[in-house]
């Protein structure tokens, strides 16, 4: 649950909510065209036994996309509600995302993306600030917000990565 990260040079620590919807669907569509470019011998190819494939990333990002307009809602509707942190590799692990069907994969992607940055959109004024405890770290709206665009942008550079694009 990032704004910064040096691993990759997002730093939107200074974007408003308001501001993350529209990027967020660009570095999405970004995602969706890097997802196709990837030869189809490496889409479903794990680097290392502990790298995900390309079309885990892209799995992963789909669960990750509806997990944080989840936590956005649940800090909006609750006052400062307690969530337990997940596993994602627990998680890609179980959904078999190797064994998926790519198209299906970026449909789903594409329809949460919209549906995070519709629910963005339409945040109620101070809603940026409502907040919720992420395992044991306390995060803002705005924050969660802005983790989901990183999201997209970090692993942007992961689905590229093994196709050398
Ligand atoms: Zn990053």
């Amino acid at each position: 649950m990032e704004d910064v990260c040096t691993e990759c040079g997002f730093d939107q620590s200074s974007t408003p909510a308001a501001d993350v919807g529209p990027a967020l669907e660009r570095t999405a569509t970004e995602v969706a065209d890097a997802v196709r470019s990837v030869p189809l011998e490496l889409l479903r190819r794990r680097p290392e036994p502990r790298t995900w494939a390309p079309i885990e990333y892209l799995g992963h990002l789909r669960e990750s996309m509806a997990f944080h307009r989840w936590l956005i809602e649940q800090a909006v509707a609750q006052d400062h509600p307690e969530v337990p942190m997940v596993d994602p590799d627990e998680s890609v692990a179980a959904a078999d995302y190797r064994g998926a069907d790519v198209e299906d994969l970026l449909g789903q992607f594409h329809r949460r993306v919209m549906r995070l940055g519709a629910h963005l959109a339409a945040l109620p004024p101070g809603a940026a600030a409502c907040s919720l405890t992420l395992g044991d770290r306390p995060i803002t709206v705005a924050l969660i917000a802005r983790s989901a665009w990183h999201e997209c942008h970090h692993h942007l550079g992961d689905i590229r990565r093994p196709g050398g694009l």
